[in-house]
């Protein structure tokens, strides 16, 4: 069995302060990446531009980054990055700054290679990098991944090279700015990260245990989600803890499925990433439980369900309904076969199977 977590974490409140001096010391000069808006609004860039004064640590910002980041957006930061000569990088906000500040780690840290490297393989060093989570779905602050977007092949997918962030300063308190749609559409993404992990071909007694103990955690926060309940500030910790200790059973295994499936919807639909992987998990779990189902009780037990159908009721409701144009859903499964994607699921699957999933999970016109 292996497990490997390099990552040192911090999760409590005022995180960015309380560990300053560990940060500052992680170079010379720091690029901080993040999106357009919300670091600004949310108080998380001015905890880490205050504690680099602090340090007398010089930095710059670039605050270009979009939704589900481009290799472009990456290669643009990494020529900002080495043009200032920083020497390490600190990516602030959701998923999408964190996976474009990991791209540009690889990119600022091998200046004499192009935006192509993000997919050759060869090994490529990082320069140092801090992730500071301001949304709480992708568990990129624990996780090698860095999902990025790449237009000339109109695809998404994970960079060859692992990133591991050297430290995550996580802190709930940047999630009391999100809306509830953000919350639920990035908690579920933690969720399908807990699921996925936890019914993989790479999944053992270690990673389950994260697996289990991020599920246990989510369901306490689903009266959170459905509005019966107002967060307060203990709440938002639950939800980044959630969030961080789901992205370290993916780190483990990779994802599912569902993931594979979601990327189309999110790329020719524009469904945001949580809400994309979350409509696949009910029947996901479904097409697994024909070969053990005790995994997938397991797993409703943890989230406090009765069967599936209730948790495919629930999941429904919380998500709203989603259409796919018959041909759309037909090109998805054919490419999720040729993808060797069906490998990260651990039995036989052939199209029919994939079939089955999208016809569960989305409404086919
Ligand atoms: P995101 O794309 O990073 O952000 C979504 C939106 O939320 C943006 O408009 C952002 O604004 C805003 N936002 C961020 N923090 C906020 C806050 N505290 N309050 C209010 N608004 C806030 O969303 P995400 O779901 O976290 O990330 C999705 C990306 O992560 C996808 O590309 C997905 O493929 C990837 N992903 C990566 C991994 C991994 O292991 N690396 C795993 C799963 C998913 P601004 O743009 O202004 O910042
Ligand atoms: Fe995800």
């Amino acid at each position: 069995m292996k497990f490997y977590a390099p990552t040192k974490v911090y999760l409590e409140k005022n995180s960015v302060k309380n560990h300053g001096r560990e940060m500052a010391s992680l170079g010379s000069k720091a690029l901080i990446v993040t999106g357009r808006h919300s670091a600004a609004a949310n108080g998380s860039l001015k905890d880490v531009t205050d504690v680099l004064e602090e340090y007398d640590v010089p930095y710059i910002i670039f605050n270009e980054v979009e939704e589900n980041p481009s290799v472009d957006t990456v290669a643009k930061a990494a020529e900002l990055a080495i043009g200032e000569k920083a020497d390490f990088v600190i990516g602030i906000g959701g998923g999408s700054p964190l996976d474009a500040a990991k791209g540009v780690a690889i990119m600022a840290g091998n200046p004499e290679e192009g935006v192509e490297c993000l997919y050759e393989k060869k090994p490529l060093k990082p320069l140092p990098f801090v992730a500071v989570p301001t949304t709480c779905g992708t568990g990129s602050e624990v996780t090698p991944n860095a999902v990025l977007t790449r237009p000339a092949l109109h695809k998404k997918g994970s960079m060859s090279h692992n990133v591991n962030p050297d430290l995550a300063l996580v802190d709930g308190k940047y999630l009391a700015s999100a809306s509830r749609n953000l919350l639920i559409s990035t908690s579920v993404d933690a969720l399908s990260h807990s699921i996925e992990a936890r019914l993989h071909s790479n999944a053992n007694e270690y990673n389950h245990m994260f697996s289990e103990y991020a599920l246990r955690i989510w369901s306490g926060l689903i009266p959170y989600l459905t509005g019966q309940k107002e967060a307060d500030e203990e709440t938002y910790q639950r939800f980044m803890l959630s969030s961080t200790t789901a992205g370290m059973a993916i780190a483990q295994t990779a994802t599912s499925l569902p993931h594979a499936l979601s990327y189309p919807l999110t790329l020719d639909y524009g469904v945001a990433h949580g809400r994309a992987c979350g409509f696949f998990e009910a029947a996901y779990m479904e097409e697994y439980a024909r070969n053990k189902p005790e995994d997938v009780e397991c797993i409703l037990n943890l989230l406090g369900f009765a069967d599936l159908a209730a948790f495919d009721a629930f999941m429904k409701d919380l998500l709203g309904p989603q259409a796919i144009a018959e041909e759309d859903s037909d090109k998805i499964a054919d490419s999720l076969i040729s993808s060797g994607k069906t490998s990260t699921y651990p039995f036989p699957i052939d199209r029919d199977g994939v079939m089955r999933i999208l016809r569960k999970s989305l409404e086919v016109m």
